[in-house]
């Protein structure tokens, strides 16, 4: 879609966890469209602000807020930022993200407290602070940035990862009903196997069996993602609000039988289905 198409010129956009993949890109993608974007970060503000030397955010029109997303103090401190600077917040993507490997067996408590803080409180804090400045202006988007692992449940990520993502699918719906008297859209996008720091811990056999079993044959990029957020920001996705849009290659659409015959091809004595995030 082109600029016009989109319309996001001097809208206000707040993306989450976007110093760097999936959150970067979606940014870039916003800035681009001549929004007036707001990265936050957990990192410094130094790192933060470099990243406005560089295109697209050297724009003069993007501004950088550090904050925890799973702290509320820190998520209120910074919407009162917002609100003296813009007045407004046109559309938020929560995007800050964390997983752990691991298992039943060694998950610890404090994976788990991680985990569920940062990406499920964490969505919460931001949406519920967004929501006070959009129904005032009785508009906005909110699109929450899910993941597979919300319906296949953790396989490879310590237990933790799949439960918060199931939790922020819910927490999408809960919001959309609640917020759709006021002019306001809540969607997700649940991402699989895409390029980034995340999903750059995996082996190259693993890497391998993963592209094998999408039926795109090949793994997402970061911008893939942001294209289905733009689209759901957009006017055009008007009248969608509480749905969950898979970005994924076609993985779940056949997702038992694909798993088997993935698991025969590379050998694997049990019939656990490949998976990553
Ligand atoms: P990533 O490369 O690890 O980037 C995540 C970003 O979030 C980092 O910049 C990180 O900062 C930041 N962050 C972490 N904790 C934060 C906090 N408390 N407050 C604010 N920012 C915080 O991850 P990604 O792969 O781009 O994933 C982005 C989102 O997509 C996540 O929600 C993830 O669950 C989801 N997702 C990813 C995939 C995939 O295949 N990559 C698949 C499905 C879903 P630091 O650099 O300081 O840690």
């Amino acid at each position: 879609m082109t600029g016009s198409a989109m319309s996001f010129k001097d809208r206000v956009v707040l993306v989450t966890g976007a110093f760097r993949g999936i959150g970067r890109a979606i940014a870039a993608a916003f800035a681009e469209e001549q929004a007036r974007v707001i990265i936050n970060d957990i990192g410094t503000e130094d790192e933060l602000s470099g990243m406005l030397l560089k295109p697209p955010f050297n724009n003069g029109q993007t501004r950088t807020m550090q904050a925890d997303v799973g702290d509320s103090g820190a998520v209120d401190r910074m919407f009162e930022e917002i609100e003296s600077t813009y007045g407004r917040l046109d559309v938020l993507v929560n995007n800050a993200g964390i997983i752990r490997r691991g298992s039943v067996e060694t998950v610890t408590e404090q994976e788990w407290d991680d985990v569920i803080r940062i990406n499920l409180k964490g969505t919460f804090n931001c949406s519920k602070a967004a929501a006070r400045l959009m129904i005032r202006q009785k508009s906005g988007k909110i699109i929450n940035i899910s993941s597979i692992a919300g319906k296949t449940g953790d396989i490879t990520s310590a237990p933790g990862y799949g439960p918060s993502k199931a939790a922020i699918d819910a927490l999408t719906k809960t919001f959309a009903r609640q917020l759709a008297a006021h002019g306001i859209n809540v969607n997700g996008v649940a991402p699989h196997a895409i390029e980034t720091d995340m999903s750059a811990e995996w082996s190259e056999e693993k890497r391998k069996a993963i592209i094998e079993a999408i039926p795109l044959k090949k793994l997402g990029q970061p911008e893939d993602v942001a294209a289905a957020a733009l689209f759901l920001a957009s006017d055009k996705a008007g009248f969608i609000t509480g749905e969950i849009l898979d970005v994924n290659g076609g993985f779940l659409m056949d997702y038992p039988r694909i798993s088997m015959v993935i698991c025969i091809q590379a050998n694997m004595s049990s019939l656990t289905p490949i998976n990553t995030v």
